[in-house]
């Protein structure tokens, strides 16, 4: 048996940047993953990340074969590829990173700071006693030994596999369970192509509601040989394969001829609001295993970054005190909620107009700009949705008959409005917090009837 302050469950973005975080004010952590540590990092993934996460977390920028390339600018093409949103400003102006360095850096940072890495080892299931999580049960994946990790806090950062989430009891107060169609199910490949890119700081994003149902297909250029290409379709019943579709509508491109595969992979991305709540009674949820990820493009390293950071100092506020209970964690919902919670749930109800959309709407929507590129960039972030429907541009979708479209469109707008503000007025007690849940539902329950 061993006894931690605070047990991080899994090494990822998340979790080695909460470690640190607690590490750094002199609590014991242990960090547990069921990787080799010389594996840590190793995800697949778009491996494309903001500028502003550096910024606002003070972390040093990509350099040297960590980085891969710089990012510039977005292109989002519609489904006929006759419109292309060009869009570049300051949330968008970023990295394309190594993300297996990227990765071994964060966790460099987390034992520098003092916390104790056990690798190789699998999370079994949490300890729960008296209604409070006291621990976690793990084995180790070579020796095959058994041991229970005891501590005063438990952070699941076990990204989408949620291990300690998933095995909690009602009594726990976190949701357990996420929808799959609330989930992205990807393929990606790195290839090195035979021609140079068009454009090697540009993202290319294709919207296709045919060939990525729910999802959409990616360029994103990694230096100007070198590009990170890949598809996701919504897990609804009876999804495609998503490699399948990358082979047969993406890589038939031209630009792939002749190119070489140098990984390939799948991996499922949350694409909802966060949980209504990432604290229970002992525990914590970070990134991934707490759905902070941005609903509309599936970015997930910033927001698990930030989601550990926050969680780790409140964390450390709590131990202070003296009592990590669920009144002293739940600054971490409260700050979490109203600094980008907020922001992805607006996200949420725009992912899911959009994915109920067909490939003509999109098509139109695009090419009479019912949203304007600035708008764009600026929704994509979780800022207020704008739209630009002018008297010609809706005498146009009445001529087509597609009137319905553009009412949707307001309803979408407003409701992303409400979610917002009512995110913004999260509760301050634990005990609030089945009222503000109803309102939520409420809210999602109409979305699922009316866009
Ligand atoms: C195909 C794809 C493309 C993506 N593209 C982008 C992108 O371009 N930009 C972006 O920002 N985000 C992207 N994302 C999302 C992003 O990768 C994740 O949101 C982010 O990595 C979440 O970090 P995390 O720390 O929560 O989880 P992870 O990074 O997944 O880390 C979880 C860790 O937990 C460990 N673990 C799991 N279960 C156990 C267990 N039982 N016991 C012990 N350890 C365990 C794992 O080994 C892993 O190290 C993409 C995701 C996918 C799948």
């Amino acid at each position: 048996m061993k006894q931690y302050d605070v047990i991080v469950v899994g090494a990822g973005t998340g979790g080695s940047m909460t470690a640190k975080t607690v590490a750094s004010k002199g609590f014991s952590v242990c960090l547990i993953d069921r990787k080799d540590r010389n594996a840590i990092g190793q995800k697949v993934c778009g491996d494309a990340i903001g500028k502003h996460h550096f910024d606002n977390l003070g972390l040093k920028y990509p350099s040297g074969q960590e980085k891969e390339g710089d990012i510039s600018g977005i292109n989002v093409h519609s489904p006929d590829l006759q419109t292309v949103f060009r869009i570049v400003g300051e949330g968008l102006t970023g990295f394309m990173i190594n993300r297996y360095l990227f990765g071994q850096r964060l966790l460099k940072d987390a034992l520098d700071a003092g916390a104790e890495l056990f690798d190789s080892t699998h999370v079994l299931e949490p300890i729960i006693e008296s209604g409070k999580v006291k621990g976690i049960e793990a084995r180790h994946l070579t020796k095959e030994t058994k041991t229970r990790f005891l501590g005063d806090v438990v952070v699941d950062a076990s990204g989408v596999s949620a291990i300690v989430r998933n095995h909690l009891p009602l009594e726990i107060g976190l949701e357990t369970n996420v929808r799959s169609e609330d989930t992205v199910v990807c393929y990606r490949e790195i290839r090195e192509l035979k021609d140079q890119v068009d454009e090697p700081t540009f993202c290319e994003i294709y919207l296709d509601l045919e060939k990525a149902e729910g999802g959409y297909y990616w360029i994103f250029p990694e230096g100007k040989t070198k590009v990170n290409v890949g598809l996701g379709v919504a897990a609804i019943k009876g999804h495609p394969n998503p490699k399948d579709m990358l082979y047969k509508h993406v890589l038939t491109m031209p630009m792939f001829r002749d190119s070489k595969i140098i990984h390939g992979g799948g991996g499922i991305v949350p694409t909802r609001r966060p949980l209504d709540s990432l604290v229970g009674n002992g525990v914590v949820v970070v990134g991934d295993a707490g759905c902070q990820v941005n609903p509309i493009h599936g970015g997930g390293i910033g927001p698990s970054m930030m989601g550990g950071a926050i969680a780790g100092s409140v964390i450390t506020e709590a131990l202070e005190k003296g009592q990590p209970t669920i009144e002293n964690l739940w600054p971490i919902n409260v700050c979490f909620m109203k600094s980008y919670g907020a922001k992805q749930a607006g996200l949420d109800v725009f992912r899911m107009f959009l994915q109920n959309l067909s490939n003509d709407d999109l098509n139109y929507g695009m090419k009479y700009r019912l949203i304007k590129e600035e708008d764009i960039l600026k929704a994509s972030l979780g800022e207020e949705i704008r739209l630009n429907v002018t008297d010609a541009s809706r005498r146009v979708f009445k001529g087509l008959g597609r009137l319905p479209f553009l009412k949707s469109l307001y309803r979408m707008a407003k409701t992303v409005k409400k979610v917002k503000t009512l995110y913004n007025k999260y509760p301050n007690s634990p005990q609030e917090l089945n009222a503000w849940k109803n309102q939520v539902e409420e809210i999602f329950a109409y979305i699922g009837r009316t866009l």
